[in-house]
């Protein structure tokens, strides 16, 4: 049983990815708490944007592969048990993909963006999409600014709640979308 006030969060902040265009296609994306022994993950081709009762699976964090969850349920488990995270939000973000798809870290040309990344890190990944890779190499990864770009994928963001891991992703999306229209001027 999913408890309320998590669905009632969760959904809130599947709106506002969603209003801010930080979800693009429409069933891509994930969400997670972790309370104790539990984590609470969006179900699989369940819409961010638009989550309805029924669409966040509970899982045992012991639970390698609970039924029905998202595909990168094993990315969230992966920084639950190696890290102090409580939430973990994944979102297709835009600009973030195409400045990760060289491969490196991302450097903000603004100031708002230096202020929050010395560089914003980039998974370089044979495999983006429900990855082992993934799942061994971003614990580390996130860990100094609660945010990974995984390379031509999407970010993930960590933090204590999902309101700071929502404003994380938009630090990130700002930040890439800035160093990329930097480039137009
Ligand atoms: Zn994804």
């Amino acid at each position: 049983m999913v408890p309320e006030e998590i669905f009632e969060e969760m959904e809130r902040i599947g709106r506002m990815l969603e209003s801010r265009g930080l979800i693009l296609s429409a069933r891509s994306g994930n969400m997670s708490v972790r309370v104790g022994d539990k984590a609470y993950i969006k179900r699989s081709g369940a819409m961010m944007g638009y989550l309805r009762e029924g669409d966040i699976v509970e899982a045992d964090i012991s639970d390698e592969n609970p039924e029905g969850a998202s595909v990168e349920y094993k990315v969230h488990r992966a920084i639950y048990l190696n890290t102090d995270f409580k939430v973990v939000i994944h979102a297709h973000t835009p600009y973030a993909i195409v400045e990760s798809m060289d491969g490196n870290d991302i450097e903000p040309a603004d100031a708002e963006g230096r202020y929050y990344f010395y560089r914003i890190p980039v998974l370089d990944v044979e495999h983006a999409i429900s990855s082992d890779e993934v799942a061994e190499k971003i614990p580390e990864a996130i860990k100094p600014y609660g945010a990974v770009v995984v390379k031509a994928h999407g970010t993930f963001a960590a933090a204590m709640n999902l309101e700071d891991a929502f404003s994380r992703i938009t630090e990130v999306e700002s930040a890439c979308m800035l160093r990329y229209l930097s480039r137009s001027k």
